[in-house]
């Protein structure tokens, strides 16, 4: 069990006051807070073993790349990949879809074949695949969705079917929360023999994550939406495909031999990591991912459903808000997206942050989705393990407090 206020007292910016009130922080799905351990983790590095890692024969070099490539066997254990050799640091989410484009989609998509998506995709979910689907002559898909913000699978048989090389969904909406049902959309594509990307940004910090279980052939998320510093990203792969792709980046550190003319290539997963890697925040994600774990990521799940279920009732009952999403925690996370047809959501959000509430208002990366709800914006709540219940009472009042100051 969570329990928030022994939890928040490891963060330190969680004390902070704003327009002199103290901070609640509902952003999290942009990015989350960092525990002391992550920021010592970080400094730690640089105060007593900065150095290069895997080409130094001195104790700093040796001891740097141990704590590198142990934060990479955390994230492995993590998600439950079978081998490390699958984890490849990325700068972030984006980077990492970025590279799966690059290195996997150019070899493998060709003339008329389907890249499928969803209506919920975050663009960097998006945009990589109308790029490869340009430059193919494939065809993108994508998979509609309710009113509610739930995928539309009524007409899945055809949307994604034999000439389907490639399905790349998110496992939640970081628009609306909505929890994908990726496993079974996994299981059909399998029938196709197509390829699955998971952008799991959204879920891996929120979710147990089993990606053997989910039998996905690519998982990409970022650290910083998990109590991880910015600047570094993960994409698993599974490794005979990882054998198969080309590099992304060429140069030092992704090469075993150079001659003259030509290079062969490092072993996995290094063939995908060229010059030096991004160090203290990988060994300070390391650290990121043993405080996730010293909760249970079941117990980070459970927390969020009781957040959610309190914000969503309380909200429900604001004449004048409009709930977007599924307003179901069976599928749906931590994140609560509204509209209030008489205030524009950037004022709700200026409002909120006078008394101190940061969330997010705009199109959250995810402009399709926006037209297809018939929304320039929405106001979003998102939560983690340091939020209360006393803060959600926060947020409810402050919006009643807006809708009464706006209305007059
Ligand atoms: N996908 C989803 C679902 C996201 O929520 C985000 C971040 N908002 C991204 C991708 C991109 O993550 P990053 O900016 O860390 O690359």
């Amino acid at each position: 069990m969570i329990n928030p206020i022994l939890i928040r007292s490891d963060f330190p910016i969680l004390s902070r006051t704003v327009n002199g009130v103290p901070l609640v922080y509902f952003d999290n799905a942009a990015t989350t807070q960092k525990p002391t351990s992550v920021i010592d983790a970080l400094s730690n590095y640089y105060l007593t073993i900065n150095s290069n890692v895997h080409r130094g024969v001195h104790r700093l070099s040796m001891e740097a790349t141990e704590e590198f490539e142990k934060a990479r066997i955390s994230v492995a254990k993590f998600i439950n990949a079978k081998s490390s050799r699958s984890i490849v640091w990325t700068r972030n989410t984006t980077e990492s879809i970025n590279l799966v484009a690059h290195s996997w989609a150019k070899k493998n998509i060709s003339k008329g074949d389907k890249i499928v998506v969803s209506q919920l995709e975050h663009h960097s979910n998006l945009v990589p695949w109308q790029q490869i689907a340009m430059e193919r002559d494939a065809q993108l898909v994508i998979i509609p969705i309710s009113d509610e913000g739930v995928l539309d699978l009524s007409n899945i048989d055809v949307l994604l079917d034999s000439s389907t090389k490639l399905l790349a969904i998110t496992h939640i909406s970081n628009a609306l929360g909505t929890i994908n049902p990726v496993k079974d959309l996994i299981s059909l594509a399998r029938k196709h023999d197509a390829f699955v990307l998971v952008d799991g940004a959204q879920s891996a910090p929120h979710l147990p994550i089993d990606v053997q279980d989910l039998d996905c052939d690519f998982f990409v998320f970022s650290g910083h939406k998990m109590l991880g510093p910015t600047g570094i990203g993960v994409l698993y792969t599974k490794e005979e495909i990882l054998l198969d792709m080309d590099p992304f980046l060429t140069g030092g550190e992704m090469v075993m031999q150079v001659w003259d003319q030509k290079a062969s290539w490092n072993d996995l997963p290094m063939k995908f990591e060229a010059g030096t890697p991004n160090i203290a925040d990988v060994i300070a994600f390391g650290s990121a991912i043993s405080y996730l774990e010293n909760l249970g990521m079941d117990n980070v799940r459970k927390h969020e459903i009781d957040l959610t279920k309190y914000a969503l009732e309380a909200l429900s009952k604001i004449d004048g808000l409009n709930l977007l999403g599924p307003c179901d925690t069976n599928n749906q996370a931590g994140v609560i997206s509204f509209d209030i047809s008489s205030i524009h959501p950037h004022d709700v959000g200026t409002f909120l942050d006078q008394r101190g509430i940061a969330i997010r208002t705009g199109h959250h990366c995810s402009m399709p989705l926006m037209h297809r709800l018939n929304l320039p914006a929405t106001a979003r709540a998102s939560f983690y393990i340091y939020n209360t219940f006393e803060e959600v009472d926060k947020l409810v009042d402050s919006i009643v407090g807006a809708i009464e100051f706006f209305g007059k």
